[in-house]
């Protein structure tokens, strides 16, 4: 099995409390391609239900998916609470158990099964199935797979692309590329769709910085733990370095993105050319002067405290939850402080309501003005668009005898798979969920 992950979009969630359609105990292998959680999130549960084969994935993908599974088994655990309580107060029932789709002791328990692999080794999966994992230059530790499958001295290779990243973005290598493979699974995330042209981040960030600084107020960014932050953390080195902002506190306030940061620091081997300079020569994004990891939440509380111009990276990325609701009841009220967006706020949440311009929200029970400045930059995207998506399934230099689009929305991967059909004219399949193929 490619990976196991966890349904996050309300209309599939349902999904998640299914029996897996191939009873777990019969699996010998799961490659896992990367640590975010629409990838690995029901690994708990596979394991829980029976499955006792390896998890096969990069030491950081191992080692970032089991502080991110964690996390997600707490939210689990917090959520069932949640709704046992309310529908105790209403006397009602929902549609769902009101147990945790499973528990920390669950995650805990996968864990060993995780066995960590290098880029380019060959791996024996079981008689006749070989894979090789490939730097997909998405988050830390992703990969694509590429598998092949030997019977009677016939061979086949199929590519599994996981999420593909970009080229030229700080801290990882470029994707990588094949030249031929027999069937390849590409992803569609986003493939109806290209990225706008962003203007040059680390000058955007260096002015909201500046004149936030010059207003006498705080900087709060929402950020997602893995990668985005550690992006950010890039990019105020780079204008540390090069003295375009003044020397103001940054703080890490958030223990995921803290501990992801640890598993950055300890694969140097994984960073690209650019980055690999910075730690030979002692310039870090994760030990620059005036950066500080967060750990408790006193030490948290205690930032507010501080007077003068500071900046905060905390989560969750869409304020959802987290201690970035903490940091945006103090600064959102204040005329001088700036609320930074840096990655998609979905429908729905208040990272969205606030982008959208609300004159007032609600954090925690409470309604506040908003009289922050709300900015935001773009760019940080770590999804190959449709442009790139396309340059990269152009290294194959021969028809793969089918492309399977899949893991977008039906309208992205639909949209895809047409222009490829278009531009290729190779044999494309946008399979529904469910659908068999037989590979011949
Ligand atoms: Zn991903």
């Amino acid at each position: 099995m490619i990976d196991c992950g966890l349904y996050q979009e309300r209309e599939y969630r349902s999904r998640n409390w299914e029996p897996f359609p191939i009873p777990p105990h019969t699996l010998d292998a799961v490659l896992l391609t990367h640590a975010h959680v629409d990838h690995c999130g029901l690994l708990p549960k596979l394991a829980r239900e029976g499955f006792r084969g390896k998890v096969y994935c990069t030491d950081a993908t191992s080692e970032i998916a089991q502080i991110i599974l964690l996390d997600s088994a707490h939210l689990h655990e917090e959520d069932a609470e949640f709704k046992r309580k309310r529908h105790q107060r209403e006397h009602r029932k929902g549609p769902f158990p009101e147990i945790p789709l499973y528990t920390v002791d669950d995650a805990k328990a996968s864990f060993p099964l995780f066995e960590p692999v290098k880029y380019g080794e060959i791996v024996q999966i079981s008689d006749g199935v070989r894979a090789t994992f490939h730097d997909a230059g998405h988050v830390l530790g992703s990969s694509m797979i590429k598998v092949t499958v030997s019977q009677e001295g016939e061979h086949r290779t199929i590519v599994f692309s996981g999420d593909i990243g970009r080229w030229d973005k700080p801290i990882l290598r470029d994707p990588s590329v094949f030249n031929e493979t027999d069937y390849m699974l590409v992803e569609s995330t986003y493939g109806d769709r290209i990225h706008e042209a962003a203007p040059d981040i680390s000058d955007s960030l260096a002015t909201i910085v500046n004149s936030t600084w010059k207003a006498g107020g705080n900087i709060i960014v929402p950020s997602f733990a893995l990668q985005r932050s550690q992006e950010i953390l890039y990019h105020l080195n780079e204008l540390v370095i090069e003295d375009r902002i003044p020397h103001l506190m940054v703080f890490l306030d958030s223990p995921m993105a803290v501990s992801i940061t640890e598993v950055f620091k300890r694969h140097s081997e994984l960073f690209d050319k650019e980055m690999s300079w910075l730690m030979r020569h002692n310039r870090s994004p994760f030990e620059f002067s005036g950066l500080k990891m967060i750990h408790t939440v006193d030490e948290s509380k205690a930032i507010n405290r501080i007077s003068g111009t500071v900046m905060v990276i905390a989560g969750s990325g869409m304020c959802t939850g987290g201690r970035v609701k903490h940091h945006l009841v103090t600064n959102i009220p204040r005329r001088e402080s700036t609320i930074l967006f840096v990655g998609y706020q979905a429908i729905g949440t208040l990272g969205r309501q606030i982008v959208d311009g609300a004159k007032e929200i609600r954090i925690l029970g409470q309604h506040y003005q908003v009289r922050a400045r709300i900015a935001q930059i773009h760019g940080f995207s770590s999804h190959a668009d449709r442009n790139e998506l396309f340059r990269w399934l152009s290294e194959l230099k021969r028809a793969p005898r089918r492309v399977f689009v899949v893991h977008g929305e039906p309208e992205a991967a639909e949209n895809f798979g047409e222009f490829l059909r278009e531009k290729k004219g190779w044999d494309i399949s946008v399979p529904e969920y469910g659908a068999e193929a037989l590979l011949d």
